[in-house]
Protein backbone atom coordinates (compact mmCIF):
# COMPACT_ATOMS: atom_id res chain seq x y z
CA UNK A 1 0.00 0.00 0.00
CA UNK A 2 1.53 3.38 -0.99
CA UNK A 3 2.66 5.95 1.79
CA UNK A 4 1.32 9.68 1.55
CA UNK A 5 4.36 10.83 -0.02
CA UNK A 6 2.99 9.13 -3.04
CA UNK A 7 -0.05 9.95 -2.76
CA UNK A 8 1.41 13.20 -2.95
CA UNK A 9 3.37 13.08 -5.88
CA UNK A 10 0.83 11.08 -7.31
CA UNK A 11 -1.76 14.01 -7.46
CA UNK A 12 1.24 16.67 -8.86
CA UNK A 13 2.27 18.22 -5.60
CA UNK A 14 6.00 19.53 -5.45
CA UNK A 15 8.03 18.32 -2.61
CA UNK A 16 7.38 21.48 -0.42
CA UNK A 17 3.60 20.97 -0.70
CA UNK A 18 4.62 17.71 1.24
CA UNK A 19 6.72 19.05 3.90
CA UNK A 20 3.96 21.90 4.41
CA UNK A 21 1.51 18.99 5.37
CA UNK A 22 4.37 17.29 7.44
CA UNK A 23 5.20 20.34 9.31
CA UNK A 24 1.02 21.17 9.89
CA UNK A 25 1.09 17.29 10.83
CA UNK A 26 4.11 17.58 13.35
CA UNK A 27 2.80 20.77 14.99
CA UNK A 28 -0.74 19.41 15.35
CA UNK A 29 0.34 16.40 17.27
CA UNK A 30 2.18 18.57 19.59
CA UNK A 31 6.14 17.01 18.43
CA UNK A 32 7.19 20.23 17.12
CA UNK A 33 9.51 21.12 14.62
CA UNK A 34 12.42 19.16 15.74
CA UNK A 35 10.33 15.98 14.79
CA UNK A 36 10.15 16.98 11.52
CA UNK A 37 12.39 14.54 10.01
CA UNK A 38 10.94 11.98 12.03
CA UNK A 39 7.31 13.04 10.69
CA UNK A 40 8.87 13.01 6.92
CA UNK A 41 10.19 9.82 7.44
CA UNK A 42 7.36 7.93 8.34
CA UNK A 43 4.81 9.57 6.07
CA UNK A 44 7.30 8.57 3.38
CA UNK A 45 7.83 5.30 4.21
CA UNK A 46 4.76 3.77 6.40
CA UNK A 47 1.55 2.83 4.03
CA UNK A 48 -1.50 4.98 4.51
CA UNK A 49 -3.71 3.84 7.64
CA UNK A 50 -6.74 1.31 6.66
CA UNK A 51 -10.16 3.07 7.92
CA UNK A 52 -13.52 1.53 9.06
CA UNK A 53 -15.70 3.70 9.89
CA UNK A 54 -19.25 2.52 11.29
CA UNK A 55 -22.09 5.07 11.52
CA UNK A 56 -24.25 4.37 14.49
CA UNK A 57 -26.89 6.77 16.20
CA UNK A 58 -25.47 9.68 14.49
CA UNK A 59 -26.41 12.82 12.06
CA UNK A 60 -23.21 12.09 10.05
CA UNK A 61 -22.10 15.77 10.85
CA UNK A 62 -18.85 13.59 12.13
CA UNK A 63 -18.32 12.71 8.77
CA UNK A 64 -18.57 16.29 7.20
CA UNK A 65 -16.79 17.41 9.29
CA UNK A 66 -13.77 15.37 7.89
CA UNK A 67 -14.53 15.81 4.10
CA UNK A 68 -14.68 19.69 5.01
CA UNK A 69 -11.16 19.13 6.65
CA UNK A 70 -8.54 20.45 3.92
CA UNK A 71 -5.61 22.60 5.94
CA UNK A 72 -3.82 19.90 6.91
CA UNK A 73 -3.72 17.89 3.44
CA UNK A 74 -5.42 18.74 0.22
CA UNK A 75 -8.79 17.82 -0.19
CA UNK A 76 -8.01 15.26 -3.21
CA UNK A 77 -5.02 13.83 -0.72
CA UNK A 78 -6.88 13.33 1.69
CA UNK A 79 -9.51 11.41 0.21
CA UNK A 80 -6.91 8.83 -1.18
CA UNK A 81 -4.38 9.05 2.11
CA UNK A 82 -6.96 7.58 4.29
CA UNK A 83 -7.82 4.27 2.61
CA UNK A 84 -11.37 3.58 3.78
CA UNK A 85 -12.04 0.34 3.36
CA UNK A 86 -15.21 0.79 4.62
CA UNK A 87 -18.22 3.15 5.47
CA UNK A 88 -21.44 2.19 6.74
CA UNK A 89 -23.48 5.15 5.60
CA UNK A 90 -21.27 6.16 2.40
CA UNK A 91 -21.45 2.35 1.33
CA UNK A 92 -24.32 0.25 0.14
CA UNK A 93 -23.49 -3.16 0.94
CA UNK A 94 -21.97 -5.24 3.79
CA UNK A 95 -18.28 -5.85 3.05
CA UNK A 96 -17.13 -9.20 5.05
CA UNK A 97 -13.85 -8.54 7.18
CA UNK A 98 -12.30 -11.00 5.51
CA UNK A 99 -12.90 -9.55 2.49
CA UNK A 100 -11.41 -6.16 3.40
CA UNK A 101 -8.01 -7.61 3.91
CA UNK A 102 -7.23 -5.80 7.11
CA UNK A 103 -3.99 -5.86 8.75
CA UNK A 104 -3.98 -6.51 12.49
CA UNK A 105 -2.90 -4.16 14.57
CA UNK A 106 -2.59 -1.10 11.64
CA UNK A 107 -6.04 -0.28 11.08
CA UNK A 108 -8.41 2.41 12.45
CA UNK A 109 -11.71 2.12 13.60
CA UNK A 110 -13.76 4.88 13.48
CA UNK A 111 -17.14 4.63 15.25
CA UNK A 112 -19.76 7.48 14.91
CA UNK A 113 -22.66 7.30 16.73
CA UNK A 114 -23.85 6.15 19.82
CA UNK A 115 -25.34 2.70 20.12
CA UNK A 116 -28.28 2.20 21.27
CA UNK A 117 -28.65 -1.05 23.62
CA UNK A 118 -32.73 -1.70 23.92
CA UNK A 119 -32.45 -5.27 22.07
CA UNK A 120 -31.78 -4.54 19.01
CA UNK A 121 -34.37 -3.56 17.87
CA UNK A 122 -33.03 0.07 16.51
CA UNK A 123 -30.04 1.18 14.51
CA UNK A 124 -29.87 -2.78 13.19
CA UNK A 125 -28.38 -3.64 9.80
CA UNK A 126 -28.26 -6.36 7.77
CA UNK A 127 -30.30 -8.41 10.74
CA UNK A 128 -27.25 -7.37 12.82
CA UNK A 129 -27.54 -5.03 16.17
CA UNK A 130 -25.03 -2.39 16.49
CA UNK A 131 -23.49 -3.98 19.02
CA UNK A 132 -22.77 -7.17 16.82
CA UNK A 133 -21.65 -5.26 14.37
CA UNK A 134 -19.33 -3.51 16.66
CA UNK A 135 -18.19 -6.48 18.35
CA UNK A 136 -17.42 -7.97 14.84
CA UNK A 137 -14.72 -5.40 14.08
CA UNK A 138 -12.97 -4.22 16.71
CA UNK A 139 -9.94 -7.03 17.64
CA UNK A 140 -7.39 -5.98 15.69
CA UNK A 141 -7.92 -2.45 15.46
CA UNK A 142 -5.22 -0.55 16.35
CA UNK A 143 -6.50 2.67 17.17
CA UNK A 144 -10.66 2.84 18.06
CA UNK A 145 -12.07 6.35 18.01
CA UNK A 146 -15.25 7.02 18.93
CA UNK A 147 -15.98 10.26 16.92
CA UNK A 148 -18.14 12.74 18.18
CA UNK A 149 -20.11 14.20 21.23
CA UNK A 150 -22.58 10.96 20.12
CA UNK A 151 -20.09 8.20 20.20
CA UNK A 152 -18.06 9.78 22.95
CA UNK A 153 -20.68 10.41 25.94
CA UNK A 154 -24.32 9.01 24.17
CA UNK A 155 -24.52 12.76 22.82
CA UNK A 156 -28.22 13.35 21.51
CA UNK A 157 -29.62 10.10 21.20
CA UNK A 158 -28.79 10.12 25.01
CA UNK A 159 -30.53 12.91 25.75
CA UNK A 160 -33.79 12.51 28.04
CA UNK A 161 -35.64 10.62 27.41
CA UNK A 162 -33.44 8.38 25.74
CA UNK A 163 -35.77 6.32 23.89
CA UNK A 164 -33.58 4.35 22.15
CA UNK A 165 -31.38 3.88 25.67
CA UNK A 166 -28.19 5.42 23.73
CA UNK A 167 -25.14 5.41 25.78
CA UNK A 168 -21.12 5.79 24.49
CA UNK A 169 -19.12 3.38 22.72
CA UNK A 170 -16.93 2.80 25.92
CA UNK A 171 -19.82 1.38 27.67
CA UNK A 172 -19.50 -1.46 25.37
CA UNK A 173 -16.10 -1.78 25.03
CA UNK A 174 -15.72 -1.54 28.61
CA UNK A 175 -11.95 -3.59 28.33
CA UNK A 176 -10.85 -1.78 24.82
CA UNK A 177 -8.73 1.19 24.66
CA UNK A 178 -10.97 4.18 23.27
CA UNK A 179 -9.72 7.14 21.81
CA UNK A 180 -11.83 9.83 22.34
CA UNK A 181 -12.94 12.91 20.17
CA UNK A 182 -15.34 14.64 21.50
CA UNK A 183 -17.27 17.62 19.81
CA UNK A 184 -20.81 18.15 17.54
CA UNK A 185 -18.93 17.76 15.22
CA UNK A 186 -15.11 17.46 16.21
CA UNK A 187 -12.85 19.63 14.21
CA UNK A 188 -11.70 17.64 11.15
CA UNK A 189 -8.59 18.63 11.27
CA UNK A 190 -8.34 17.22 14.57
CA UNK A 191 -9.97 14.07 13.32
CA UNK A 192 -6.86 14.05 10.16
CA UNK A 193 -4.02 14.78 12.73
CA UNK A 194 -4.95 11.71 15.47
CA UNK A 195 -5.15 9.26 12.54
CA UNK A 196 -1.25 10.42 11.10
CA UNK A 197 -0.36 10.42 14.24
CA UNK A 198 -1.21 6.76 14.26
CA UNK A 199 0.78 6.16 11.26
CA UNK A 200 3.63 8.34 12.51
CA UNK A 201 3.80 6.99 16.09
CA UNK A 202 2.54 3.44 15.28
CA UNK A 203 0.50 3.90 18.94
CA UNK A 204 -2.61 5.82 19.88
CA UNK A 205 -1.95 9.30 21.21
CA UNK A 206 -1.59 10.45 24.99
CA UNK A 207 -5.28 11.08 26.03
CA UNK A 208 -6.34 12.07 29.53
CA UNK A 209 -8.94 10.53 32.12
CA UNK A 210 -11.67 10.73 30.42
CA UNK A 211 -10.12 8.98 27.00
CA UNK A 212 -9.13 12.46 24.84
CA UNK A 213 -6.16 13.40 23.57
CA UNK A 214 -4.22 16.00 25.62
CA UNK A 215 -2.41 17.67 22.79
CA UNK A 216 -6.05 18.26 21.77
CA UNK A 217 -8.55 18.42 25.02
CA UNK A 218 -5.71 19.64 27.25
CA UNK A 219 -6.91 22.98 27.65
CA UNK A 220 -10.53 24.94 28.01
CA UNK A 221 -11.69 27.18 25.14
CA UNK A 222 -11.36 30.12 27.96
CA UNK A 223 -8.13 28.87 28.32
CA UNK A 224 -7.01 29.88 24.65
CA UNK A 225 -9.71 32.21 23.58
CA UNK A 226 -8.32 35.53 22.36
CA UNK A 227 -11.18 37.40 24.38
CA UNK A 228 -9.74 36.08 27.45
CA UNK A 229 -8.07 39.72 28.13
CA UNK A 230 -11.64 41.01 27.76
CA UNK A 231 -13.15 38.67 30.22
CA UNK A 232 -10.36 39.64 33.18
CA UNK A 233 -10.79 43.06 32.64
CA UNK A 234 -14.44 42.52 33.36
CA UNK A 235 -15.92 43.65 30.01
CA UNK A 236 -18.85 41.18 28.87
CA UNK A 237 -21.51 41.85 25.55
CA UNK A 238 -24.39 42.28 27.26
CA UNK A 239 -26.85 41.80 23.61
CA UNK A 240 -25.94 40.60 20.54
CA UNK A 241 -27.04 44.14 18.77
CA UNK A 242 -24.90 46.70 21.47
CA UNK A 243 -22.01 48.37 20.93
CA UNK A 244 -20.03 46.09 23.45
CA UNK A 245 -20.55 43.24 21.00
CA UNK A 246 -18.96 44.81 18.08
CA UNK A 247 -16.04 45.66 20.42
CA UNK A 248 -15.45 41.71 20.76
CA UNK A 249 -15.78 41.89 24.20
CA UNK A 250 -16.09 38.82 26.57
CA UNK A 251 -19.48 36.29 25.36
CA UNK A 252 -19.73 34.90 29.54
CA UNK A 253 -23.16 36.97 29.70
CA UNK A 254 -24.33 35.76 26.85
CA UNK A 255 -24.05 31.91 27.33
CA UNK A 256 -20.38 31.39 26.63
CA UNK A 257 -19.57 27.81 28.18
CA UNK A 258 -16.00 28.13 27.41
CA UNK A 259 -14.73 27.74 30.80
CA UNK A 260 -15.88 24.49 31.28
CA UNK A 261 -15.38 23.44 27.31
CA UNK A 262 -12.47 21.22 26.34
CA UNK A 263 -11.90 21.43 22.75
CA UNK A 264 -9.50 23.03 19.99
CA UNK A 265 -12.06 25.50 18.65
CA UNK A 266 -9.38 28.54 19.68
CA UNK A 267 -6.24 26.88 18.54
CA UNK A 268 -6.74 24.42 15.68
CA UNK A 269 -10.11 26.62 14.50
CA UNK A 270 -12.59 25.67 12.15
CA UNK A 271 -12.60 26.33 8.05
CA UNK A 272 -8.61 25.83 7.39
CA UNK A 273 -7.75 27.68 10.55
CA UNK A 274 -10.05 30.76 9.51
CA UNK A 275 -12.55 31.29 12.28
CA UNK A 276 -14.56 29.44 15.25
CA UNK A 277 -17.55 30.08 16.76
CA UNK A 278 -16.30 32.83 19.42
CA UNK A 279 -14.53 34.50 16.67
CA UNK A 280 -17.69 35.27 14.36
CA UNK A 281 -19.37 36.23 17.81
CA UNK A 282 -21.25 33.51 19.11
CA UNK A 283 -20.87 31.75 22.76
CA UNK A 284 -19.34 28.24 22.78
CA UNK A 285 -22.15 25.82 24.05
CA UNK A 286 -20.16 23.37 25.14
CA UNK A 287 -21.02 20.80 22.49
CA UNK A 288 -17.86 18.45 23.01
CA UNK A 289 -18.71 18.42 26.65
CA UNK A 290 -20.84 15.42 28.07
CA UNK A 291 -24.73 16.39 28.22
CA UNK A 292 -24.49 19.55 27.00
CA UNK A 293 -27.80 18.62 25.45
CA UNK A 294 -29.44 17.76 28.27
CA UNK A 295 -28.20 20.87 30.35
CA UNK A 296 -29.50 23.13 27.58
CA UNK A 297 -30.00 26.82 27.99
CA UNK A 298 -27.61 27.70 25.53
CA UNK A 299 -28.08 31.57 25.95
CA UNK A 300 -27.64 31.20 29.74
CA UNK A 301 -24.70 32.71 31.73
CA UNK A 302 -22.63 30.12 32.88
CA UNK A 303 -23.04 30.94 36.46
CA UNK A 304 -26.68 30.78 36.30
CA UNK A 305 -26.09 27.03 35.13
CA UNK A 306 -23.49 26.24 37.44
CA UNK A 307 -25.85 27.38 40.15
CA UNK A 308 -27.45 24.14 38.95
CA UNK A 309 -30.99 25.21 38.07
CA UNK A 310 -33.00 23.08 36.12
CA UNK A 311 -36.94 22.61 35.94
CA UNK A 312 -36.56 19.04 37.53
CA UNK A 313 -34.61 20.89 40.32
CA UNK A 314 -37.14 23.58 40.71
CA UNK A 315 -40.18 20.73 40.54
CA UNK A 316 -38.54 18.73 43.01
CA UNK A 317 -37.71 21.78 45.39
CA UNK A 318 -41.15 22.86 45.23
CA UNK A 319 -42.55 19.33 45.97
CA UNK A 320 -40.02 19.41 49.36
CA UNK A 321 -41.05 22.86 50.28
CA UNK A 322 -44.96 21.89 50.16
CA UNK A 323 -43.93 18.22 51.94
CA UNK A 324 -41.89 20.75 54.51
CA UNK A 325 -44.91 23.15 54.99
CA UNK A 326 -47.23 20.44 55.21
CA UNK A 327 -44.86 18.90 57.83
CA UNK A 328 -43.83 22.16 59.82
CA UNK A 329 -47.91 23.03 60.24
CA UNK A 330 -48.59 19.26 61.42
CA UNK A 331 -46.13 19.47 63.87
CA UNK A 332 -47.45 22.84 65.03
CA UNK A 333 -50.70 21.84 65.52
CA UNK A 334 -49.79 18.72 67.23
CA UNK A 335 -47.61 21.13 69.35
CA UNK A 336 -51.10 23.24 69.79
CA UNK A 337 -49.44 25.66 67.88
CA UNK A 338 -51.47 26.61 65.37
S1 LIG B 1 -15.81 34.48 25.11
FE1 LIG B 1 -16.10 32.60 26.34
S2 LIG B 1 -14.20 31.45 26.16
FE2 LIG B 1 -13.80 33.56 25.46
S3 LIG B 1 -13.03 34.62 27.30
FE3 LIG B 1 -15.23 34.95 27.23
S4 LIG B 1 -16.10 33.28 28.52
FE4 LIG B 1 -14.00 32.71 28.00
S1 LIG C 1 -16.83 26.73 20.20
FE1 LIG C 1 -17.81 25.38 21.72
S2 LIG C 1 -19.87 24.90 20.90
FE2 LIG C 1 -18.63 25.77 19.22
S3 LIG C 1 -17.80 23.96 18.17
FE3 LIG C 1 -16.25 24.63 19.71
S4 LIG C 1 -16.73 23.41 21.59
FE4 LIG C 1 -18.51 23.27 20.21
Amino acid sequence: MESLYNVFKRRGYTRRDFLKSALLIASTIGMGPSFLPQVVKALESKPKPQVLWLSFQSCLGCTQSILNSTSIVPADVLSEYISLEYHETLMFSHRSKEAMDLQKGRYVLVLEGSLPVDGGFYCTGGGRSAEEILKSLMDGAGLILALGSCASWGGIAHAEPNPTKAVAVDEILKHKRVVKLPGCPPVGDVIVSVIASFVVTGKPPEVDGEGRPRVFYGQTIHDRCYRRPFYDAGKFVGSFEGEDAQRGYCLYRMGCKGPITRNACATVRWNGGLSFPIQSGHPCFGCSEADFWDRGFIYRPLSVVEEGFSWKEALAGALIGTALGYGTAYINKKLGGG
